[in-house]
């Protein structure tokens, strides 16, 4: 099955249950100044219930992270500034409970960004988080938590830490989420509680049904449904393997960074991480990687429930940025919002699709000038998605000058930026001989292109993201070839990248750089140091008569001089 974001590493099968929660869209609704009173009363009702639950909770919890979330949580609850302002809303703007905590929390999170909070900095996602949480939980009488008796893997569309804590955890072995963000509360508690979970992984409440079997691998990020036995095993063991060679590299790291590995043509090669949220940086700073290959800066905005200003923006963007070596190259993809990945503003706000093309260019303006501001005496890459037309990259290029001329001729401190696209549609890798001539720089995002390549959608549970089809093959290999034609630095970010099954493939191609999820940043690290490929001289002609996935497969491992061949253990 399709995987998602993994929250916690490990592995845990067992029986699915179903949770559907209520969507935590907010219902503005106006009531009647009869109904303020009772309004009020279920808003502090519900205050009172979520502080009492939270504090019992701190008690049982052991993780330090959770009791953390508990403490901050139950801060905020007590807070009597917070809870005043939303009572006046009620009263004032006759609206309902949900309506006014939203607005409220979202207006004490801007004030306190305004005065440059330090407190806030650190707190805005869980404030956002609260918010959700004491809307959800204003709906509890709605909300029937299912009862958990046996030692299961819980399956919902979203639910609040609250929500989670009230259940029998004891018997929660794992947890798989349809939305989710990878900094939410409700990720921390499980982080915390070191339950295997994966979040985003579309449909899971519709594909899998109540009591089947399912195979959580939160190490390989992948779900299975009703497994072989020999695959839960498999699982299992290599989640040992895995946990043991993650202690062995924790000394073995720098060493090996130290040695560089070249390629066959003595080129140094890097392996970079795909990084999706502050709290991943955490987890980063042990890892080897020579830096970020992919930002993804719309994972960052998920939570709020306003556009971020450009302040908000750089303030994040600075924090990022302090919290890596100088020596870090930090590459961030401009916001890529799709269907599936639409941050709460964006849903709420119908203003958005008033003049879509001007709202959208006056936002990557923002966010282009909150990015070169916080770059000052740094070396960044700033990079566009979803590019197609050679035209399209031109006024790019141009704004992105326009933007950084009047940040400098405004006395602004900018740092050291290359400036280049992802190359994940079909017209872009044709394009990429041009496209390569007017950018610093590729990145490859194998997701996509396979997606608009192959017709199939990568939310479709039954496609896989990491199988590499012969069409999208010869565009990879079309887009290396142009960006290395122009000495244009490529780089492959999407998760064809974990499939080590074609890292001699892409080695022989010329690719040098390759960004993966953190937790499969020590198995390429291995793998590159341990493959010797060789250099094919007829490796294009090769690549242009490939017909199947076979072929593919047979190619990558005629490429590799030693261990034989290369296939994956885990399917
Ligand atoms: C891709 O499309 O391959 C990619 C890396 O970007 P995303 O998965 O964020 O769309
Ligand atoms: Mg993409």
């Amino acid at each position: 099955m399709q995987e998602g974001f993994v929250i916690t590493e490990g592995v845990a099968c067992g029986p699915a249950v179903i949770f559907k929660n209520d969507s935590p869209m907010v219902n503005i609704v106006h009531i009647s100044p009869e109904q303020v009173d009772a309004e009020i009363n279920l808003y502090l009702n519900t205050v009172d219930r979520t502080y009492r639950l939270f504090l019992s909770e701190k008690n049982n919890v052991s993780a330090d992270m959770a009791k953390e979330f508990l403490d901050a949580a139950i801060l905020y609850l007590t807070d009597n500034y917070i809870k005043e302002r939303i009572i006046h809303k009620i009263k004032d703007e006759l609206c309902n409970a949900e309506a006014a905590v939203m607005q409220c929390y979202h207006e004490y999170i801007s004030d306190l960004i305004g005065m440059n909070d330090p407190f806030v900095l650190h707190n805005e996602f869980e404030l956002h988080n609260l918010a959700e949480t004491i809307i959800l939980e204003l709906r509890k009488k709605k909300v029937h938590l299912p009862e958990i008796t046996e030692d299961s893997i819980l399956i919902c569309n979203n639910i609040t830490p609250a929500q989670f804590l009230t259940m029998n955890t004891e018997h929660i072995k794992g947890v798989l989420l349809e939305d989710g963000n990878t900094q939410s509360h409700l990720a921390i508690v499980l982080r915390g509680s070191k339950i295997p979970a994966i979040f985003n992984v579309s449909n899971a409440t519709k594909v899998i049904q109540n009591g089947e079997t399912v195979l959580v691998d939160a190490y390989a990020n992948r779900i299975y449904i009703s497994p072989l036995d020999e695959l839960i095993w498999q699982s299992f063991n290599n989640a040992k393997k895995y946990q043991s060679g993650n202690e062995r590299h924790t000394d073995t790291i720098k060493p090996l960074m130290a040695q560089y590995k070249t390629s066959p043509d003595g080129e140094r090669m890097r392996i970079l991480a795909n990084i999706n949220s502050v709290a991943e940086l955490t987890k980063l700073t042990c890892l080897p990687s020579s830096g970020i290959g992919l930002f993804r800066t719309e994972f960052l905005f998920m939570n709020c429930s306003h556009e971020p200003s450009e302040e908000e923006q750089y303030l994040v963007y600075k924090k990022i940025m302090d919290m890596l070596p100088r020596n870090y190259e930090i590459t961030f993809r401009t916001f890529d919002f799709s269907a599936d990945k639409l941050p709460l503003y964006m849903s709420m706000s119908s203003a958005f699709n008033v003049d879509s093309n001007q709202h959208n260019k006056q936002s990557l303006i923002k966010q282009l000038r909150a990015i070169i501001r916080a770059s000052a005496k740094r070396h960044i890459r700033i990079m566009f998605p979803m590019v197609a037309e050679y035209e399209q990259v031109r006024e790019l290029v141009d704004l992105f000058n326009s933007v950084k001329s009047l940040l400098m001729d405004t006395g602004h401190e900018v740092g050291w930026i290359k400036i280049g696209i992802m190359i994940e549609t079909p017209a872009g890798a044709i394009m990429s001989d041009s496209l390569a001539q007017i950018v610093d720089f590729f990145s490859i995002g194998t997701n996509d292109l396979t997606q608009y390549t192959e017709a199939c959608s990568r939310e479709d549970p039954t496609h896989r993201n990491d199988e590499l089809t012969p069409a999208v093959l010869k565009l990879i290999n079309l887009t290396v070839h142009n960006a290395r034609k122009h000495h244009t630095p490529v780089c492959i970010c999407g998760e064809l990248v974990h499939n080590l099954d074609y890292l001699a493939l892409f080695i022989s191609m010329g690719l040098r750089d390759f960004s993966v999820a953190p937790f499969y940043l020590n198995r390429l690290l291995e793998k590159i140091h341990e493959l010797e490929v060789k250099i094919e001289p007829l490796l294009d002609e090769k690549i242009d008569c490939i017909r199947t996935k076979n072929e593919i497969y047979d190619l990558n491992d005629s490429l590799i001089t030693t261990h034989g061949s290369n296939r994956r253990i885990i399917d």
